[in-house]
């Protein structure tokens, strides 16, 4: 393979923020398919060792020095290939931002729960901030914007996560995250394991849930390896403040293991609406019998 060349120099000279960080190496990238090439990226800007060992309470660690001239970074071997190039991408930002904190005396050591801080709320938190500026450059070069207006089009689907996560070889929870944070309808995704609430990422504008961690969700019956069709559901299953306009639908893919990735899309409703018009279409089609 070509060993790629970046130049580091331009691309901090964007700044600190992820975004654009990470779009200013797809910038030396230029328009390429497929997975992005993210252990060559992260060795062309000076992360010169790459390893993958068991680590059995970290997903990924960062050692490097205060002028971040060069880095170290370990790998969870006992994760998949997707989620180790996501952590590679997130070790890669801590590296890059010269005022992230390392977490430990050994460097930044970073856990699954880590990887999953997401921003959007106020984070006052130093740590969680970090943890949440590392995932949004970690996904913003996995899987650039550019190259998502296919996917997001029209109706949501999950088969659209689906092949989102194939083309850009990233796990299906990154994927379902990046898709409800970029389409256009309001979309909540919740992880549940045996149909329990594990957690959930939430889209711009969508209500905030009332469920809580290891409480049943009502999903209906797992059937391996399937995608349900989205069914309306009881908003007030799922949402914290009573919702009276608001229209509720879920649609879930059935993993291994027990796991589920549920899309929830939140609709708002017309009270006098559809509901009535429809009464009176039906009324004037009876009557013209
Ligand atoms: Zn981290």
């Amino acid at each position: 393979m070509v060993k790629l060349t970046l130049d580091r120099m331009a691309i901090e000279e964007v700044g600190l923020n992820p975004r654009r960080l990470a779009e200013a190496i797809h910038v030396q990238l230029g328009d390429r398919e497929g997975a992005v090439p993210v252990h060559e990226i992260a060795e062309s800007l000076d992360v010169d060792e790459i390893r993958e060992r068991p680590l059995s309470n970290l997903e990924a660690a960062l050692v490097t020095t205060p002028e971040r001239d060069r880095g170290g970074v370990l790998l969870n071997s006992r994760s998949s290939r997707q989620r180790r190039r996501f952590s590679l991408g997130h070790e890669l930002l801590h590296f890059l931002n010269p005022i992230h904190e390392q977490t430990s005396a050994n460097g930044f050591h970073c856990t699954r729960q880590d990887m999953t801080v997401s921003a959007g709320l106020q984070i006052s938190d130093r740590h969680r901030r970090q943890e949440s500026e590392a995932n949004a450059f970690a996904i913003e070069l996995l899987t650039p914007r550019h190259r998502l207006k296919s996917f997001l089009r029209g109706r949501p689907e999950l088969a659209q996560v689906m092949s989102m996560a194939g083309e850009f070889d990233v796990s299906r929870e990154a994927a379902a995250r990046r898709y409800i944070e970029l389409h256009s309808d309001d979309l909540a995704v919740v992880f549940c394991k045996d149909s329990r609430f594990v957690y959930a990422n939430f889209g711009r504008d969508f209500p905030p849930l009332s469920i809580r961690a290891g409480e049943w969700c009502d999903l209906g019956s797992p059937v391996l390896g399937t995608i349900s069709g989205f069914d309306e559901v009881a908003a007030d299953d799922w949402l914290a403040a009573p919702q009276h306009a608001c229209e509720l639908s879920a649609q879930t893919l059935w993993q291994t293991n027990g796991h589920s990735i549920t899309l929830l899309r939140a609709e708002q409703s017309n009270d006098d609406g559809p509901g009535f018009d429809d009464a009176i279409e039906r009324f004037r089609v009876g009557r013209d019998r």
